[in-house]
Protein backbone atom coordinates (compact mmCIF):
# COMPACT_ATOMS: atom_id res chain seq x y z
CA UNK A 1 0.00 0.00 0.00
CA UNK A 2 1.49 3.70 -1.09
CA UNK A 3 -0.13 5.91 1.23
CA UNK A 4 0.64 9.89 0.34
CA UNK A 5 0.03 12.93 2.24
CA UNK A 6 0.08 16.00 -0.16
CA UNK A 7 1.13 19.28 1.56
CA UNK A 8 0.61 22.64 0.63
CA UNK A 9 -0.68 26.16 1.21
CA UNK A 10 -4.57 27.01 0.09
CA UNK A 11 -4.46 27.36 -3.89
CA UNK A 12 -1.44 25.54 -4.21
CA UNK A 13 -3.29 23.13 -6.72
CA UNK A 14 -3.34 20.56 -4.23
CA UNK A 15 -6.52 19.28 -5.76
CA UNK A 16 -5.46 19.76 -9.22
CA UNK A 17 -2.74 17.13 -9.11
CA UNK A 18 -5.24 14.51 -6.98
CA UNK A 19 -7.43 14.31 -9.23
CA UNK A 20 -4.50 12.76 -11.87
CA UNK A 21 -2.79 11.19 -9.49
CA UNK A 22 -4.99 9.08 -7.78
CA UNK A 23 -5.90 7.48 -11.52
CA UNK A 24 -2.05 6.85 -12.03
CA UNK A 25 -1.40 5.28 -8.86
CA UNK A 26 -4.94 4.30 -8.20
CA UNK A 27 -5.11 5.93 -4.43
CA UNK A 28 -8.45 6.63 -2.66
CA UNK A 29 -8.20 10.32 -2.81
CA UNK A 30 -9.55 11.80 0.47
CA UNK A 31 -9.70 15.84 0.48
CA UNK A 32 -11.34 16.95 3.98
CA UNK A 33 -12.43 20.49 2.13
CA UNK A 34 -14.20 18.52 -0.07
CA UNK A 35 -15.80 16.28 2.29
CA UNK A 36 -16.63 19.35 4.41
CA UNK A 37 -18.25 20.84 1.43
CA UNK A 38 -20.10 17.90 0.28
CA UNK A 39 -21.59 17.89 4.09
CA UNK A 40 -22.70 21.34 3.86
CA UNK A 41 -24.19 21.04 0.71
CA UNK A 42 -26.42 17.96 1.90
CA UNK A 43 -26.98 20.18 5.34
CA UNK A 44 -25.41 17.34 7.52
CA UNK A 45 -25.24 17.87 11.25
CA UNK A 46 -21.43 17.67 10.46
CA UNK A 47 -21.74 20.30 7.50
CA UNK A 48 -23.63 22.89 9.62
CA UNK A 49 -20.88 23.14 11.72
CA UNK A 50 -17.82 22.97 9.45
CA UNK A 51 -19.46 25.77 8.16
CA UNK A 52 -18.96 27.77 11.12
CA UNK A 53 -15.60 27.54 10.86
CA UNK A 54 -14.84 26.81 7.26
CA UNK A 55 -16.84 30.49 6.14
CA UNK A 56 -14.53 32.29 8.38
CA UNK A 57 -11.60 30.98 6.67
CA UNK A 58 -10.76 29.05 10.30
CA UNK A 59 -9.85 25.54 10.70
CA UNK A 60 -12.53 22.75 11.75
CA UNK A 61 -11.53 21.84 15.48
CA UNK A 62 -9.69 18.59 14.99
CA UNK A 63 -11.85 16.16 17.02
CA UNK A 64 -14.21 16.21 14.31
CA UNK A 65 -11.78 16.58 11.57
CA UNK A 66 -10.18 13.25 12.64
CA UNK A 67 -12.86 11.69 13.55
CA UNK A 68 -14.09 12.36 9.71
CA UNK A 69 -11.06 11.25 8.36
CA UNK A 70 -10.70 8.01 9.79
CA UNK A 71 -14.93 6.90 9.02
CA UNK A 72 -13.81 8.14 5.28
CA UNK A 73 -10.67 5.49 5.12
CA UNK A 74 -12.69 2.91 6.73
CA UNK A 75 -15.16 3.05 4.07
CA UNK A 76 -12.27 1.90 1.66
CA UNK A 77 -11.39 -1.20 3.09
CA UNK A 78 -9.98 -2.45 -0.52
CA UNK A 79 -7.54 0.73 -1.11
CA UNK A 80 -4.51 -0.07 -2.68
CA UNK A 81 -3.49 3.39 -1.13
CA UNK A 82 -4.79 6.71 0.54
CA UNK A 83 -3.74 10.04 -1.68
CA UNK A 84 -4.69 12.79 1.84
CA UNK A 85 -5.35 16.07 0.59
CA UNK A 86 -5.96 18.46 3.30
CA UNK A 87 -5.22 16.09 5.91
CA UNK A 88 -3.45 16.52 8.06
CA UNK A 89 -3.52 20.17 8.89
CA UNK A 90 -2.26 20.34 12.91
CA UNK A 91 0.21 18.13 14.51
CA UNK A 92 -2.55 16.77 16.34
CA UNK A 93 -3.71 15.63 13.18
CA UNK A 94 -0.83 14.32 12.27
CA UNK A 95 -0.17 12.02 15.32
CA UNK A 96 -3.64 10.95 14.95
CA UNK A 97 -3.09 9.66 11.46
CA UNK A 98 -0.06 7.85 12.05
CA UNK A 99 -1.69 6.18 15.51
CA UNK A 100 -4.75 5.29 13.23
CA UNK A 101 -2.58 3.74 10.40
CA UNK A 102 -0.36 1.55 12.39
CA UNK A 103 -3.66 0.11 14.29
CA UNK A 104 -4.05 -1.35 10.77
CA UNK A 105 -0.76 -2.34 10.29
CA UNK A 106 -0.03 0.68 7.96
CA UNK A 107 1.65 3.78 7.44
CA UNK A 108 2.59 7.33 5.42
CA UNK A 109 4.55 6.34 2.75
CA UNK A 110 5.75 9.78 2.02
CA UNK A 111 4.41 13.45 2.08
CA UNK A 112 4.79 15.98 -1.24
CA UNK A 113 4.50 19.36 -0.54
CA UNK A 114 3.87 21.67 -3.51
CA UNK A 115 5.67 24.92 -2.84
CA UNK A 116 4.45 28.30 -4.58
CA UNK A 117 4.55 31.95 -3.00
CA UNK A 118 1.74 33.54 -0.78
CA UNK A 119 1.28 36.29 -3.57
CA UNK A 120 0.51 34.37 -6.70
CA UNK A 121 -1.87 31.85 -4.38
CA UNK A 122 -4.15 34.84 -3.02
CA UNK A 123 -4.52 35.80 -6.77
CA UNK A 124 -5.57 32.55 -7.59
CA UNK A 125 -7.74 31.65 -5.02
CA UNK A 126 -9.43 35.54 -5.80
CA UNK A 127 -9.63 34.27 -9.23
CA UNK A 128 -10.99 31.09 -8.45
CA UNK A 129 -13.50 32.73 -5.90
CA UNK A 130 -15.07 34.06 -9.27
CA UNK A 131 -16.18 30.96 -10.34
CA UNK A 132 -16.09 28.29 -7.21
CA UNK A 133 -19.00 29.94 -5.16
CA UNK A 134 -17.36 29.01 -2.39
CA UNK A 135 -17.36 32.03 0.74
CA UNK A 136 -13.70 31.13 1.73
CA UNK A 137 -12.65 32.10 -1.38
CA UNK A 138 -14.46 35.69 -2.24
CA UNK A 139 -12.66 37.75 -0.11
CA UNK A 140 -8.98 38.70 0.82
CA UNK A 141 -9.43 39.06 4.45
CA UNK A 142 -10.45 35.41 4.91
CA UNK A 143 -7.90 34.70 2.52
CA UNK A 144 -5.11 35.93 4.68
CA UNK A 145 -6.57 34.16 7.71
CA UNK A 146 -6.15 30.49 5.71
CA UNK A 147 -2.29 31.72 5.29
CA UNK A 148 -2.07 32.76 8.74
CA UNK A 149 -4.11 29.41 10.14
CA UNK A 150 -1.96 27.85 7.48
CA UNK A 151 1.59 29.23 8.79
CA UNK A 152 0.54 28.75 12.61
CA UNK A 153 -0.76 25.44 12.55
CA UNK A 154 0.02 23.48 9.27
CA UNK A 155 3.97 24.47 8.43
CA UNK A 156 4.97 22.67 11.28
CA UNK A 157 4.26 19.81 10.14
CA UNK A 158 7.09 20.21 7.65
CA UNK A 159 9.54 19.15 10.65
CA UNK A 160 7.23 16.74 11.95
CA UNK A 161 7.87 14.59 8.73
CA UNK A 162 11.08 15.85 7.65
CA UNK A 163 11.97 14.07 10.99
CA UNK A 164 10.73 10.75 9.83
CA UNK A 165 12.61 11.49 6.47
CA UNK A 166 9.25 11.13 4.63
CA UNK A 167 9.02 14.96 3.50
CA UNK A 168 9.13 15.73 -0.35
CA UNK A 169 8.91 19.05 -1.51
CA UNK A 170 8.38 20.41 -5.27
CA UNK A 171 8.12 23.56 -7.42
CA UNK A 172 4.05 24.81 -7.79
CA UNK A 173 4.49 26.75 -10.36
CA UNK A 174 4.63 25.82 -14.01
CA UNK A 175 1.53 23.81 -16.16
CA UNK A 176 -0.67 21.31 -14.72
CA UNK A 177 1.59 18.67 -17.00
CA UNK A 178 5.00 19.84 -14.98
CA UNK A 179 3.85 19.42 -11.85
CA UNK A 180 2.02 16.14 -12.11
CA UNK A 181 5.36 14.73 -13.68
CA UNK A 182 7.26 16.87 -10.48
CA UNK A 183 5.24 15.08 -8.33
CA UNK A 184 5.51 11.72 -10.34
CA UNK A 185 9.18 11.71 -10.42
CA UNK A 186 8.83 11.87 -6.20
CA UNK A 187 6.83 8.98 -5.75
CA UNK A 188 8.29 6.81 -8.30
CA UNK A 189 11.14 7.25 -6.54
CA UNK A 190 9.69 5.72 -3.06
P1 LIG B 1 -7.69 25.09 0.67
O1 LIG B 1 -6.52 24.16 0.77
O2 LIG B 1 -7.76 25.77 -0.68
O3 LIG B 1 -7.80 26.04 1.82
P2 LIG B 1 -9.59 22.99 1.35
O4 LIG B 1 -10.72 22.65 0.49
O5 LIG B 1 -8.53 21.96 1.54
O6 LIG B 1 -9.03 24.29 0.68
O7 LIG B 1 -10.10 23.42 2.80
C1 LIG B 1 -11.10 24.39 2.97
C2 LIG B 1 -11.43 24.60 4.44
O8 LIG B 1 -11.91 23.36 5.01
C3 LIG B 1 -10.27 25.00 5.36
O9 LIG B 1 -10.01 26.37 5.32
C4 LIG B 1 -10.80 24.50 6.72
O10 LIG B 1 -11.75 25.37 7.25
C5 LIG B 1 -11.51 23.21 6.37
N1 LIG B 1 -10.57 22.04 6.47
C6 LIG B 1 -10.17 21.26 5.46
N2 LIG B 1 -9.31 20.32 5.90
C7 LIG B 1 -9.16 20.52 7.24
C8 LIG B 1 -8.40 19.93 8.27
N3 LIG B 1 -7.60 18.88 8.01
N4 LIG B 1 -8.51 20.40 9.52
C9 LIG B 1 -9.30 21.41 9.80
N5 LIG B 1 -10.03 22.06 8.89
C10 LIG B 1 -9.98 21.63 7.61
Amino acid sequence: MINIVLFGKPGAGKGTQAEFLKKKYNLTHLSTGDIFRFNIKNETELGKLAKTYMDKGDLVPDEVTIQMLQSEVDKNPQSEGFLFDGFPRTLSQAEALDNFLESKKEKITATVALEANDEILVQRLLERGKTSGRPDDQDEEKIRNRYQEYNEKTAPLMDYYKAQNKFHAVDGIGTIEEITDRLSTVIDSL
